[in-house]
């Protein structure tokens, strides 16, 4: 059985399940002749059905017996999601869009990660290395949007960057177009039609019009409440351990119960390392501070996403706007406020306002970092049932990355191993 939809659902995906006999036919990752849709050739052991519960027998930890723990209740699936941020979320979404028996489990369902003190400025830049997921974000991003009818509620409104010198921002329009990013130059006249409120303007700023922004609280509550309207179920439990089996199967172990599946995906941020651990890959991921904040003008200031040496604001709602700023943890424990207030003055300064800003809201968010800059997408070598989701910018790439984990578990592509 195939389920097809227009875009996310059916555009590149297949559904695992033979409807018929109950069984996952995923074809094995590695294997040369991937069995055609359907096909029964490659049945997974372990998966009894969907709810069903089933025996702990066969699965390892790597390296010991793994304990039987015959109390808790077993419930198998195909795909266990870890982590229902902005990542788990779509992943969890897009899987059970393609017709996949997914499961998703986050300690706070309600949002405890990183996503909801996240900026939502859906780009894609030269800075951020993995480009091949970077080339397609945006595209799939338009995609997930268009398949949900807009329920993300988008704002496809472009980007203004600039730095402090021509040169500097010059340099930005010549590498963002060399990776073939839409970019163009636009001048202080081309400025004043774009952002009438902006008063004081650069000589030259990077336009990237197919940019845009998102709430990233409302997209991750949205994704699963849609995946749920396709099967997901969503789980609110911690977990604690994960194991691979010899047979193939994975487990994976929460104050829920136990959940038998063919593949667990690590999509819990900066949580994915010490899961990782425990079937033996190691994971590099900083926690890597940032700034939100939210302010309200009573003058209308940028229609779109301005990043400038200053500071980096976006309109959210009325009268309101949301910022953001880097954070260097060795500095003042006082230095984000500080942060906050210089770019407000700045922002009071180029917009030309009487009235001072005010401060509604301020946070700071610990996002995932992968140390070596590039996103971790991929299948665990020392445990194939395993794949990693864990990246930044999280919100932009989760798309890209949903489709590449959808690929992979029907078999149309493989995910690089890590
Ligand atoms: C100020 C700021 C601005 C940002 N701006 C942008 C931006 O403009 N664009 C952009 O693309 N990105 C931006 N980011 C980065 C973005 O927020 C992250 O890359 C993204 O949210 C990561 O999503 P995630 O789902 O991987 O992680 P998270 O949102 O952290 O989700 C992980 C989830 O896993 C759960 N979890 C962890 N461990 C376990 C466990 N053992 N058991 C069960 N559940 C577990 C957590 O509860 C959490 O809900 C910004 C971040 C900050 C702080």
């Amino acid at each position: 059985m195939v389920v097809t939809s227009d875009l996310f659902g059916g555009r590149r995906g297949m559904m695992l399940e033979d409807a018929e006999r109950n069984v996952v036919t995923a074809p094995m990752p590695g294997t040369a002749n991937r069995p055609g849709i359907g096909s029964t050739s490659t049945r997974q052991p372990g998966i009894d059905g969907s709810g069903c519960r089933c025996r702990a027998g066969g699965v390892r930890r790597q390296g010991r017996d793994f304990p039987r723990r015959r109390d808790l209740e077993q419930t198998a699936t195909d795909v266990i999601v870890i982590g229902s941020g902005a990542m788990g979320a779509t992943i969890a979404y897009v899987l059970a869009h393609n017709g996949i028996r997914v499961i998703c489990i986050d300690l706070d369902v309600r949002g405890a990660g990183v996503t909801g003190s996240a900026f939502g400025w859906i780009r894609t830049t030269h800075t951020s290395i993995g480009s091949e997921l970077n080339r397609d974000a945006i595209a799939d991003f338009r995609a997930l949007d268009a398949d949900l009818k807009g329920a993300l509620s988008i704002s496809w409104t472009g980007s203004l960057t600039w730095f402090q010198s021509p040169e500097h921002t010059e340099s930005h329009l010549r590498m963002q177009r060399g990776l073939g990013l839409p970019t163009e130059a636009v001048d202080a006249e081309d400025l004043t039609r774009l952002e009438p409120s902006l008063r004081r303007r650069p000589e030259i700023a990077a336009y990237a019009p197919q940019e845009g922004a998102v709430a990233p609280g409302r997209m991750r509550r949205t994704l699963l409440a849609a995946g749920r309207d396709y099967g997901a179920q969503v789980v609110e439990a911690p977990v604690s351990e994960i194991a691979v089996g010899i047979d193939g199967g994975a487990q994976v172990f929460s104050d829920a119960g136990v959940f038998n599946a063919r593949y667990v995906v690590l999509a819990n941020g900066l949580g994915a390392p010490r899961l990782a651990a425990q079937v033996g890959t190691v994971l590099e991921v900083e926690s890597s501070p940032a700034i939100r904040y939210s302010f309200g003008a009573t003058a209308p200031l940028s229609q779109r996403v301005l990043s400038g040496p200053d500071y980096e604001i976006r309109p959210w709602h009325r009268g309101m706007y949301l910022g953001a700023e880097d954070y260097v943890t060795s500095e003042d424990p006082h230095r984000p406020v500080i942060r906050v207030h210089r770019a407000l003055d700045a922002i009071r300064r180029d917009f030309r306002l009487r009235n001072p800003l005010q401060l509604l809201d301020f946070r700071v968010g610990y996002r995932p970092m992968p140390t070596a800059r590039r996103p971790y997408l991929g299948v665990l070598l020392t445990a194939p049932q395993v794949l990693v989701a864990c990246m930044h910018s999280g919100i932009t790439l989760a798309p890209a990355a949903a489709l590449q984990v959808l690929h992979h578990i029907t078999g149309t592509a493989e995910l690089a191993s890590i």
